[in-house]
């Protein structure tokens, strides 16, 4: 069975075409600058890369070149669109009706639609890349797969806000939750590397990258998560804000005369390590300024760095007891660095990283001293893979 993955923003497209045999990776591309100048797909497979410059003025037009890249004599990997069985797609924000993966049809849409509302960029953008795969390819079944819905297990007292109940009735203000396909890939797999069922494995999933959210994991389910209603809660980001004191927001906007959606801008876009920073939103370029002395950098790591280490802290209470601490996302596979500065301070609960374990980048590690009360790991996400999975299981 072949499973294309799908994942679509609102001028880029992510692909990865599944022979689901033994779950490879035939090909996977990414198409950028949708609807403006420029648009390109690059299609890489074994190492060579294929590209394709030619105006795309819209999602089809992107689908449709994707899948002349995937049929291509030369440089693609299939005879015919054929061969293609069915399509995963990410969808960011499902509400609270999505609790699982489902094959599309009009009530799901209807779902996808309502919950656009929260989701403003994303969920357009994840909609395009969908009706272009109805369009181009009629017969084939389209699987859903939310950010939110693994974490639709959270208790009312995790997801809840401490304002007027009504706005959580009548609006459905509340935590939702994202990150839901990586912290559910991270928690399948440490219960496997564990060796324990997963309805029982408890573990704190650390997906820290562009965005970051950690999420505590009781009984193999969802319990708290520090994105909010929308990504922009929690943890200080890239360019995200994180936590902050509402009234920081009131006070901005009634100062500066700064609109809704402005300070949304200002928010998600020009916050978070890079506005502390004013270096940049990219780890590697932080820690190059915090060596050469850089104070702003240095605060912003610092930053990142405590807020992790309350959540962290404050996620295993909230669990009680915890098998591990795994860190995934660009961030936490990559920066040897950053882990140790998290968990300084865990060695008084008798959780310890061992410098030298802790000397990798990606793949799948255990990184805490033999002694360790609490196993630390590190676990490479894969997020495309389980929307394979998902869609797999859904048309099978
Ligand atoms: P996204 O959320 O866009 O998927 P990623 O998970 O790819 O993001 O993470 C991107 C982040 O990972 C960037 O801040 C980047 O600097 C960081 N990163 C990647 N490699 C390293 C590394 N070797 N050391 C430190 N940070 C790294």
């Amino acid at each position: 069975m072949k499973i294309l993955v799908i994942n679509c923003g609102s001028s880029s497209l992510k692909y990865q075409l599944f022979d689901m045999e033994n779950e490879d990776v035939l090909v996977q591309g990414l198409v950028e600058r949708i609807g403006i100048e420029g648009s390109r797909l690059v299609q890489k497979k074994d190492g060579d890369k294929y590209i394709i410059e030619e105006p795309m003025a819209n999602h089809t037009e992107a689908v449709g070149h994707v899948f002349d890249a995937l049929v291509d004599s030369e440089n693609g990997v299939i005879e015919s669109l054929d061969e293609i069985d069915a399509v995963g797609h990410r969808f960011v924000h499902g509400g609270e009706k999505a609790t699982k993966s489902a094959l599309i049809n009009d009530e799901v849409k209807a779902i996808i639609e309502d919950s656009a509302k929260f989701a403003p960029l994303h969920n357009p953008a994840n909609l395009m890349g969908l009706k272009a795969c109805e369009e181009l390819l009629p017969n084939v079944p389209n699987v859903a797969v939310f950010d939110t819905a693994f974490h639709q297990t959270m208790p009312a007292k995790t997801y809840l806000y401490g304002i007027d109940y009504k706005y959580y009735e009548e609006d459905g203000i509340r935590k939702y939750g994202f990150h839901g396909t990586s912290h559910n890939y991270i928690t399948n797999r440490a219960a496997e590397l564990l060796e324990k069922p997963l309805e029982e494995t408890n573990i704190i999933s650390a997906h820290l990258g562009n965005g970051s959210s950690i999420t505590a994991v009781k009984e193999g389910k969802s319990f708290d998560t520090t994105m909010g209603l929308t990504p922009l809660e929690g943890l200080v980001m890239g360019t995200r804000s994180g936590d902050l004191d509402p009234a920081v927001v009131t006070y901005i906007e009634e100062k500066d005369g700064v609109s809704p959606s402005d300070m949304n801008n200002i928010l998600n876009k020009q916050s978070g390590v890079l506005g502390v920073s004013g270096v940049s939103s990219d780890f590697r370029d932080l820690e190059d300024a915090a060596k050469e002395g850089n104070e702003r950098a240095k605060f912003a790591l610092d930053m990142f760095a405590t807020r992790a280490k309350r959540y962290i802290a404050g996620y295993m209470a909230e669990i009680e007891k915890v098998d591990a601490i795994v860190f995934t996302g660009g961030i936490g596979e990559n920066s040897i660095e950053m882990r140790e500065d998290i968990l300084k301070g865990f060695e008084q609960f008798g959780i310890k990283i061992d410098p030298e374990k802790n000397n990798v980048r990606g793949g799948e590690h255990v990184i805490s001293t033999d002694d360790s009360k609490v196993k630390i790991m590190v676990i490479a996400t894969n997020e495309e893979l389980m929307i394979a999975r998902d869609t797999k299981n859904l048309v099978k």
